[in-house]
């Protein structure tokens, strides 16, 4: 039986629609843009705000510094011995100087449903609806403590997450983890990630002289660095398919099975929605089950740039001194970066010993759970709230702070997003609308309960 009556979720949610619209607002209109040094002050700001608004909830709050952005930290206590749940979101947002946006981004602006500006939708918009379920849930007298971790760094690829977790996660023990910063693949279709992919970049350097040389004096007798990293470069992959030829680069892929293959399908995954979304003109294929086990379930090697020579127009006949090229692998379970990157400069040593392989830093992928407990917990909250069980879906990015949780409170962590495609993400005109955060609180508040019965 639930303690949590439909009829006072409703009650609940109709009342606190103004609440939620103002804070939003409030929150939006400070403008935590992570990677801007000019925005320092309005980071410290954001988290201010978050403090003084969890207090005001009746929940615990600190702002807890680190050598770069604060963390902020909060917590409903119910009663000692009962349960943690973490909920992870982040504040700090994207820039936006986009030309597209069609209003000031850091304005907030309601639109009927829709709320306008940069950050509703990543990842403030989720961050109070998780909030304002885990306020119902409290309310509710669901037996649960929540506690909440609201990162400041997220956008920058979380650089002082670790430093704040080694330095915190004594007094931060949960028994899970959920996080509310991922996107379903359509709307009315839940979608619950449980799968990240790694990332291990790296850099191709090679060095054969000290200028730029004649290639009318020298040529035939000068090695060539920009040809010979093409040449290194295809030895590695086969661009047109994508298939690796790094001997052992595949040994360690978890391959996805039939159900999990089923389940990614039965998100409303749409090839031509999939092309339009990221403006593609060609793939490498025009097959869904293809397509979404390429960008969610394999690894891939990328040449993000080449850099050296001429670049100016017409043709100017030097040999290029030096040349570089960067690269990346993006990696799925149980592949591991460290590993990846001994493969990758043993091939190289072995195919062109003069080139040096500078390695960025890495980030392993990452596999939640998608049956048990957790993912039951998870399908129930979804389908209370939005009407429909969700599809269990991987996502092909990497979110540094999961794996760094993963690490230190060894709890299992949830994916619980609550951003559509059509939001915008990292976009002009983002958006969230009413009926994702209104969901998104009865989902979080049934999750909260779900996760109180299993003692
Ligand atoms: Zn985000």
């Amino acid at each position: 039986m639930s303690k949590i009556s439909s009829y006072n979720v409703e009650m609940f949610v109709a009342s606190v629609r103004n609440e939620f619209e103002s804070k939003l607002q409030e929150w939006v209109e400070i403008p935590t843009v992570s990677s801007d040094p000019e925005h320092r002050n309005d980071i410290e700001r954001g988290a201010d705000a978050a403090v003084s608004y969890l207090r005001a909830l009746g929940a615990q709050a600190e702002k807890v510094p680190t050598p770069g952005n604060p963390v902020v930290v909060g917590k409903f206590v119910t009663g000692a011995g009962r349960p943690t749940v973490t909920i992870y979101n982040h504040l700090d947002v994207q820039p936006a100087n986009e030309p597209q946006w069609t209003r000031p981004p850091f304005v907030f602006h309601k639109d009927g449903d829709t709320y306008i500006g940069r950050g509703t939708t990543d990842d403030k918009g989720p961050a109070l609806a998780a909030l304002f379920g885990a306020r119902f849930a409290v309310e509710q007298g669901i037996p649960v403590n929540i506690q909440f971790i609201w990162e400041f760094e997220e956008e920058i690829g979380s650089p002082h997450f670790e430093h704040f977790m080694k330095g915190n996660y004594k007094r931060l023990g949960t028994k899970s983890v959920a996080v509310s910063d991922t996107i379903w693949i359509s709307r009315g279709r839940p979608a619950v990630a449980y799968g990240l992919r790694g990332l291990a970049p790296m850099r191709l350097i090679l060095e054969t002289g000290t200028k730029d040389v004649h290639s009318g004096l020298t040529g035939g007798a000068a090695r060539n660095p920009l040809g010979e990293l093409c040449q290194l470069i295809a030895e590695c992959y086969d661009a047109r398919t994508g298939k690796v030829h790094i001997p052992g680069f595949y040994d360690d892929v978890a391959k996805p099975g039939k159900a999990e293959i089923a389940s990614f399908l039965a998100s409303g995954f749409n090839v031509k929605r999939f092309k339009d979304a990221h403006e593609l003109l060609k793939l490498r294929s025009s097959d869904a089950e293809e397509i979404v086990r390429r960008i969610w379930a394999q690894p891939t090697f990328e040449v993000h740039g080449i850099v050296g020579g001429y670049t100016g127009p017409g043709v100017k006949t030097a040999i290029a001194p030096k040349a570089e090229a960067k690269i990346s692998m993006r990696l799925v379970p149980n592949q591991k970066p460290e590993k990846v990157f001994r493969l990758v400069r043993n091939f190289i040593r072995k195919h062109n010993p003069d080139v040096q392989v500078e390695p960025e830093s890495f980030l392993s992928p990452f596999l939640g759970p998608n049956k048990g407990p957790y993912a039951d917990a998870a399908r129930d909250a979804m389908r209370t709230a939005f009407g429909k069980d969700p599809a269990f879906v991987r996502e092909g990015g990497s979110i540094g702070a999961v794996v760094t949780m993963q690490h230190y409170l060894k709890a299992p962590i949830v994916f619980l997003g609550l951003s559509l495609p059509e939001h915008g993400y990292h976009a002009p005109n983002e958006n969230f609308d009413w009926e994702q955060a209104s969901g998104g609180m009865r989902m979080f508040a049934r999750y909260f309960e779900n996760i109180s019965k299993m003692g």
